[in-house]
C-alpha cells in the first residue's frame, strides 16, 4: 500500500513536470507576465488617438504621430527612425459647422470630407437643392446653371435609418422584405439618376462647383446607427460635407416638399503644399543581424474618427509587442523590425515603397506579421499560399498558451492575399508575410473608415491578447533554427478554369493627392 502510494506520487510528479516543460518557456512566460501586469496599451492609445488624433496621409497629425512613435521607441531603448518614401498633398483639417437655418434652426451632425476646400474663413449660407432626375446629359447641362449659389444634395435619401439586423429582430418578415425591395428600387433609380447627368459620383461634384454651387452635401451611411464613412472630397474650390443619415433625411424631405430649406456651412482647412511622407521603422538587432522577423501595421488612417480600430489597434499591438520583446528578449537570434506604414489607405503605399527600397531585408525575411482589421482577438491565420507554411506556423503557434490561441483557425496552405493590407506588399514579392486576422466586433459597419472609429470602441483585453500573440510568434520565428520556405503551392484554378496566379507586385504611389 505504501509502495503503491509512492509510485502514484512519482507518476503524478512526472506527469506534472512533463506538462510543465511543454508549456513553460521562460521567455513566453515573461511575455505574458509583462503584457498582463505592466500593459502600456491604454496609455499608448490615449496618447495616439486622443492627444494626437487621426492620421491622414499628408496631414500635420500624421507627422506628429511619426515623431511620437520614434520618441516612444527611443524611450524604450529601441532605435527608431522615420524613413521618407514619398510626398503627398498636405492638408490640415479645421472646424466644420453645418446648420440648417430655414425653415427652422437646427445644428446638423456632419463634417467636411478629407482634403475638402475651406469656406475661406467665412460662413456660407445658401438654399438647398437636390441633384435633379433629368432625361440625359444634355438636359443636365441645361439644368446646371440652377446650381449657382446653392448647396446640392448628391446622395440618395435612405428609406430607413435602422440597420438590417434591427429590422430582422423586430420587424415582421413582410415589412422587412418590403423595405428591402423599396431600397433596391430606390438605389437603382438613384444610380440611374447620377448616370443620366453624364457624370460619375467622382466628377459630378466638380461639375456642380464649376456651375457655381457653394457646397456639396452628401451622406455616406455605413448601415449602422450613427455611422457614416468619411473619405476624400473631389471638389477643388467649395467644401464637400458629409451629414448624418438623420439630418440628411431631414434636409432631403424638406427640400423635396419645397419648404425653403437653407443651410449655413463653415469649413476651415489649410492647404500645406507638398509634404514628405514617412514610414516609422524600429529595430532590435539580432545576433544574426542580417535575417529579419517583422511586425507590421499601417499607421495612417482616415480622419472622420480617430482611426482607433483602423489601424490604431494594429499599431498598439505592434508597439506593445516591441516594448515587451525589448524587455524580455533583448538579444534575439534574428533582427526584429517593426514597420508602421504610411498611406496604406490610398493603396498600401508605405509598405510597397519599403519592399522596393529594402530588397536586402525582403530577401532575408523569416516572417512578417501584420494586423489590420480591428480590435478583436486574432481568429484566423492563413498560410498565404506558401506550401510549407503549415510546418513553421504550427511550430511557432505551439509555444502560444492555450488561452491566447484557443480561438485561432489556421488555413494551410491558404491563398496569397492580393491586397487588403500591408502583408500583401510582401506576399506579392513572394516573401513570407502573414495576416493576424481579427474577430469582427462589427468592424465593417461600425468602425472601419467611419466617424465613430474612436478610443471607446477598443476592446483592450483582445488587443492585449494580440500583443502577446505577436510577441510570442516573433520570438519563435527568431529562435527557429530553420529558415522559412518560400515555395509556392499550386493555386486553385480560377472560376473560368485558368490556373490560379500569384498576385503581382504593384508600385507604390510616391507622389499623391496632387491631381
Ligand atoms: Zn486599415
Amino acid at each position: 500500500m505504501k509502495k503503491n502510494f509512492y509510485l502514484l506520487f512519482l507518476l503524478l510528479f512526472l506527469v506534472g513536470t512533463s506538462a510543465y516543460t511543454q508549456t513553460k518557456d521562460p521567455v513566453v512566460e515573461s511575455i505574458v507576465k509583462e503584457a498582463t501586469e505592466n500593459s502600456q496599451l491604454e496609455k499608448l492609445a490615449h496618447e495616439l488617438l486622443d492627444k494626437i488624433g487621426p492620421r491622414l496621409v499628408g496631414s500635420p497629425k500624421m507627422q506628429q504621430a511619426n515623431d511620437w512613435a520614434v520618441a516612444k521607441y527611443t524611450g524604450w531603448g529601441i532605435p527608431a527612425r522615420n524613413e521618407k518614401w514619398g510626398e503627398w498633398r498636405g492638408w490640415e483639417r479645421g472646424i466644420s459647422h453645418i446648420d440648417m437655418v430655414a425653415p427652422w434652426v437646427k445644428s446638423l451632425e456632419g463634417t467636411q470630407l478629407a482634403w475638402s476646400p475651406s469656406t475661406g474663413g467665412k460662413t456660407v449660407t445658401g438654399d438647398v437643392i437636390i441633384v435633379p432626375d433629368v432625361a440625359d446629359s444634355v438636359a443636365f447641362a441645361a439644368w446646371l446653371p440652377n446650381a449657382k449659389g446653392k448647396f446640392v444634395l448628391i446622395s440618395m435619401n435612405q428609406p430607413t435609418g435602422r440597420p438590417d439586423y434591427n429590422w430582422e429582430e423586430f420587424g415582421t418578415k413582410e415589412s422587412f422584405e418590403k423595405m428591402k425591395a423599396l431600397r433596391t428600387v430606390q438605389t437603382d433609380a438613384w444610380t440611374a439618376r447620377i448616370k443620366k447627368t453624364g457624370y460619375t459620383t467622382r466628377t459630378l461634384p466638380v461639375a456642380l462647383e464649376k456651375a457655381g454651387a457653394v457646397g456639396i452635401v452628401m451622406s455616406n451611411w455605413s448601415r449602422g446607427f450613427g455611422v457614416n464613412k468619411i473619405f476624400s472630397a473631389y471638389t477643388k474650390k467649395v467644401p464637400t460635407v458629409d451629414v448624418s443619415l438623420e439630418d440628411y433625411g431631414l434636409l432631403y424631405r424638406l427640400t423635396e416638399s419645397g419648404s425653403g430649406t437653407k443651410i449655413s456651412v463653415r469649413a476651415d482647412s489649410k492647404e500645406k503644399g507638398v509634404v514628405p511622407t514617412y514610414n516609422t521603422v524600429a529595430e532590435i538587432k539580432g545576433t544574426n543581424p542580417n535575417e529579419y522577423v517583422m511586425l507590421s501595421a499601417h499607421f495612417d488612417s482616415w480622419d472622420g474618427g480617430t482611426g482607433a480600430t483602423d489601424n490604431g489597434t494594429g499599431t498598439l499591438v505592434m508597439m506593445e509587442a516591441m516594448r515587451i520583446l525589448k524587455k524580455v528578449y533583448p538579444n534575439p537570434k534574428r533582427t526584429i523590425l517593426v514597420g508602421h506604414w504610411g498611406s496604406e489607405e490610398q493603396g498600401l503605399n508605405g509598405s510597397r515603397a519599403f519592399v522596393e527600397d529594402h530588397p536586402e531585408i525582403v530577401a532575408n525575411l523569416q516572417a512578417l506579421f501584420n494586423q489590420d482589421n480591428g480590435t478583436g482577438r486574432v481568429v484566423n491565420i492563413s498560410g498565404q499560399g506558401y506550401l510549407h507554411a503549415y510546418d513553421f506556423i504550427t511550430r511557432w503557434l505551439a509555444a502560444v498558451p492555450e488561452d491566447i490561441k484557443k480561438g485561432i483557425e489556421t488555413k494551410f496552405p491558404g491563398t496569397p492575399g492580393g491586397g487588403g493590407s500591408d502583408f500583401a506588399s510582401f506576399v506579392a514579392v513572394v516573401a513570407p508575410g502573414f495576416s493576424l486576422s481579427s474577430l469582427s466586433w462589427s468592424y465593417g459597419n461600425y468602425t472601419w473608415h467611419t466617424n465613430r472609429d474612436t478610443y471607446d470602441k477598443i476592446v483592450f483585453d483582445d488587443v492585449r491578447n494580440n500583443a502577446m500573440l505577436a510577441a510570442i510568434m516573433v520570438y519563435m520565428a527568431c529562435e527557429d533554427p530553420q529558415k522559412t520556405s518560400r515555395e509556392k503551392s499550386v493555386l486553385p484554378a480560377t472560376r473560368t478554369g485558368e490556373p490560379g496566379k500569384w498576385p503581382e507586385q504593384r508600385k507604390a504611389t510616391r507622389k499623391g493627392g496632387l491631381d
